[in-house]
């Protein structure tokens, strides 16, 4: 039976802090706690949540960019977290990430042929006599051309700049690509292209992504199974589809009636979440979503849940069962991410159509 790329077992980081005049008091933010999952060649996992849920440091963590504090990650039969530095150096050609801002990654001073080489010489994928093609190879395959080559990372587009960012992913040739929002930054087309290039890639090399966003539409088109995080703790994790069409979770529900919507002469569903999200620091007592639920009881506030199975979603709630007919009674409809869900695909479908390199950007 083939291992999964990714599989992670009861992953938890924490960050120590030291608080008061004289930083005696001692805290410690848990910001990923006790998550686990499996991915497979050709699939993707996104992971959703609102800004500072632990989604990055989760991505982080997998690649032991960020020192894990327990838990297990591993790629194919191999244990990340148990390997040393040089072990870990050779491993990391197996799995690479690409940032929300490429440009805070990329090295001013070098062009976008010396980033490629870079990692190509470093695990000895190429020498001086095949550099050259084998960056170029890159360059066609990322939607850039060779006239890009001689270029720094100042002149380009954000939409360009986010390809020299894959290209650079690329290049190592890797099982595995964190994508840390890679799209946020970037407009609704240049989103649909970026979109789309990851999904090529994917079908070509049968990479598995882990794809972080807090934008729900960009993760129907892409994903396979969708994970929701609250205050570091995966809450849901489904199927995509069934994630949108039977989300169980209450503060799934809410996150999909928070959409917003390109049309502005649609009105919006009226979100439920009430607040903000209390502090890593301040973590509430029995369910940590319990302040902002609509369907909180006593057992909520006491008691926290444990994730368990309800047909093939798994999720972390006591009234689950009551969350799916709340919802059913707040006619959740996922249909309006539609709309933006259609602009990605017409702009996959214009790119198909198109007689230059279908991966060639436009702008
Ligand atoms: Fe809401 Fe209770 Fe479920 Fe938490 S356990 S999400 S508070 S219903």
């Amino acid at each position: 039976m083939t291992a999964p790329v990714l599989s992670v077992a009861n992953l938890s980081k924490d960050f120590p802090l030291a608080r008061g005049m004289l930083r005696r008091e001692k805290l410690v933010v848990r910001a990923v706690s006790d998550i686990t999952f499996e991915l497979g060649r050709g699939e993707t996992l996104a992971i959703v949540g609102e800004s500072g849920c632990g989604k990055s440091t989760l991505g982080r963590s997998l690649l032991r960019l960020i020192e894990p504090t327990s838990g297990k990650v591993m790629l194919g039969r191999d244990n990340v977290t148990g390997m040393n530095t040089t072990q870990l150096r050779a491993a990391r050609r197996r799995m690479q990430i690409i940032f929300q801002d490429p440009y805070g990654s990329l090295n001013p001073r070098m062009t976008v042929r010396e980033t490629l080489a870079e990692p190509l010489l470093l695990h000895g994928l190429a020498d001086p006599k095949t550099l050259e093609a084998k960056v170029n190879e890159i360059l066609s395959l990322s939607g850039l051309s060779r006239f890009h080559a001689e270029r720094y990372p100042h002149e380009f587009s954000g939409g360009q700049r986010q390809r020299v960012g894959i290209a650079r992913a690329l290049a190592t040739r890797p099982e595995l690509i964190v994508c840390d929002e890679p799209v946020s930054a970037l407009d609704v087309s240049l989103q649909a292209q970026i979109v789309n290039l990851l999904q090529d890639l994917q079908q070509e090399f049968g990479l598995a992504y882990v794809f972080i966003s807090h934008d729900l539409s960009v993760v129907r088109h892409i994903a396979t199974r969708i994970a929701v995080m609250y205050l570091g703790r995966f809450v849901e994790e489904a199927p995509a589809e069934t994630l949108f069409t039977t989300p169980l979770h209450p503060y799934t529900q809410s996150l999909i009636k928070a959409v917003p919507l390109p049309d502005p002469s649609v009105q919006r569903q009226q979100a439920e979440l009430r607040g903000d999200m209390p502090s890593a620091l301040a973590v509430p007592s029995g369910c940590a979503f319990h302040p902002r639920c609509p369907l909180a009881t006593d057992l909520c506030r006491h008691s926290r849940p444990e994730t368990r199975m309800i047909g093939d979603t798994r999720v972390a709630c006591h009234h689950a069962e009551a969350g799916a007919a709340h919802a059913t009674a707040q006619k959740i409809k996922p249909g309006k991410l539609d709309r933006r869900l259609a602009v990605l695909r017409a702009a996959k479908n214009e790119q198909a159509s198109a007689p230059t390199d279908k991966r060639q950007e436009t702008r």
